[in-house]
């Protein structure tokens, strides 16, 4: 169990030395509230706050939300987390380089990716961490500060010019400066501050999957990823010292209607298409029947004309997922957020220009990002059909394969 107190105080004396002065542009205490207490959230409270707004953030869950893939952090995460003066804490937790194989249905390795290492050069730094890991670190650094609510949602948002109104599940009611949506893919606060617009800004990228971390290491070598695809089928796992990521993506080329909360009828769907297969599908199928706690979703981004509206502002998933397919997820939150401080920094007391900013800077790398997702990134990851695995492994045979 993490003594969050005492790190969380120690964190807060580092970040003193790291922020530098025109960082603490003082907002005159006004009141802010901040949705969701993930990457997004916990990084956006940190910046309002070292800014000077009086910071809430709110929860849906009754703690953390845990578990998932590890997090990538590298380029201008690392920057941000620099500058929040956490980095090191991300660096004493980071996970030790992996490798990609690509694998035959004979377990014959196709090719290897090797693992960009650590820091030889600053420019190269790149780690892997614990999802679990950063969330704490985070949490660390914000906690004594920011007044954190958990088990609470929004029910209701009245955005007026002067400020947004907002009612929550326990009906309280409370007015601030301005809102944060910071609360994921299927963001609550999209849906109640954008109207009609919000509803059509999932991009699906034409496939479902399902992921577990199961508590083995019976199924490859620590440190080490292995990926194995068919047509329009891919196995991947994930290999560390104490567990295993178990990931089966399957492709559409329609949305499928189901009943998220039917374990049994998600299990039925990915049988029927990795029933038959070789490989370690078999052993991964095995995990996927033990037990309901596991995630399955459809593969998609999050593509919106404009990221606020009036005083609300989304930031993440929330306003541009860009898929796990991109493996970007956590760094875009907490670049995300970082921009959106510098913004709020430069243009002091002025939310419309200041969001205007935001979405200028950071759109360019979302787009970019999303776009190598959708094509190159589904391509060679989940290849859909013979043709687009042949390409694949053509790509794989000369070595050029960037992802
Ligand atoms: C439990 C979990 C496991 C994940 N596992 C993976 C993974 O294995 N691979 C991968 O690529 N990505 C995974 N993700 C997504 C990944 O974390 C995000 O892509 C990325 O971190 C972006 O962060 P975010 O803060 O924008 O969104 P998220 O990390 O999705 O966080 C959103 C937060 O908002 C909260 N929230 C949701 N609705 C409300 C509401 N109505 N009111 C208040 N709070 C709300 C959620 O509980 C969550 O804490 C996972 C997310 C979660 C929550």
């Amino acid at each position: 169990m993490v003594d969050r107190t005492i790190e969380g105080k120690r964190l807060r004396d580092v970040m003193a030395e790291h922020v530098s002065t025109d960082e603490r542009t003082d907002q005159s205490g006004a009141a802010v509230l901040v949705s969701g207490a993930s990457f997004a959230g916990l990084a956006t409270a940190y910046w309002l706050n070292e800014l000077g707004y009086r910071v809430t953030v709110i929860e849906t869950a009754r703690e953390l939300r845990r578990g998932g893939t590890p997090v990538d952090v590298e380029g201008q995460t690392i920057d941000v987390l620099t500058r929040m003066g956490v980095i090191d804490a991300v660096r004493a937790k980071a996970l030790p380089p992996r490798s990609l194989e690509f694998k035959n249905d004979d377990d014959t390795t196709l090719a290897v990716m090797s693992a960009q290492q650590g820091a030889d050069e600053p420019r190269n730094e790149q780690y892997e961490i614990h999802r679990d890991d950063l969330l704490d670190i985070l949490f660390a650094a914000i906690h004594d500060v920011v007044d954190i609510r958990f088990g609470l949602s929004i029910t209701h948002l009245e955005n007026r010019p002067d400020a947004v109104t907002v009612t929550f599940s326990d009906d309280r009611r409370d007015t601030y400066a301005l809102v944060f949506g910071c609360d994921g893919n299927r963001s609550n606060t999209r849906r109640l501050a954008f109207d009609g617009t919000a509803q059509n800004v999932v991009y699906p990228l034409g496939g479902y999957f399902f992921i577990k971390v199961a508590p083995t290491t019976a199924l490859l070598p620590a440190n080490v990823s292995q990926i194995y695809s068919v047509a329009g089928r891919t196995a991947l796992l994930n290999g560390y010292d104490d567990q295993t990521d178990v990931a089966l993506a399957f492709r559409t080329t329609a949305e499928i209607d189901y009943d998220y909360r039917d374990r049994a009828a998600q299990r039925r769907m990915i049988h029927e298409s990795f029933d038959g297969l070789g490989w370690k599908v078999p052993a991964m199928l095995d995990i996927l029947d033990a037990d309901d706690d596991f995630y399955f979703d459809m593969l998609n981004q999050v593509r919106m004309p404009t990221w606020s509206t009036g005083r609300v502002a989304l930031v993440g998933d929330a306003g541009y997922c860009v898929s796990p397919v991109a493996g970007m997820g956590g760094s875009m939150a907490i670049i995300g957020a970082g921009t959106m401080a510098d913004a709020l920094r430069r243009n002091a007391g002025d939310h419309v220009a200041a969001f205007d900013e935001y979405e200028r800077t950071l759109r360019p790398l979302v787009d970019d990002v999303q776009e190598r997702a959708a094509t190159l990134g589904m391509s060679m990851m989940f290849p859909s059909d013979d043709d687009e695995l042949a390409e694949r492994n053509r790509t794989l045979s000369e070595g050029t394969l960037n992802l």
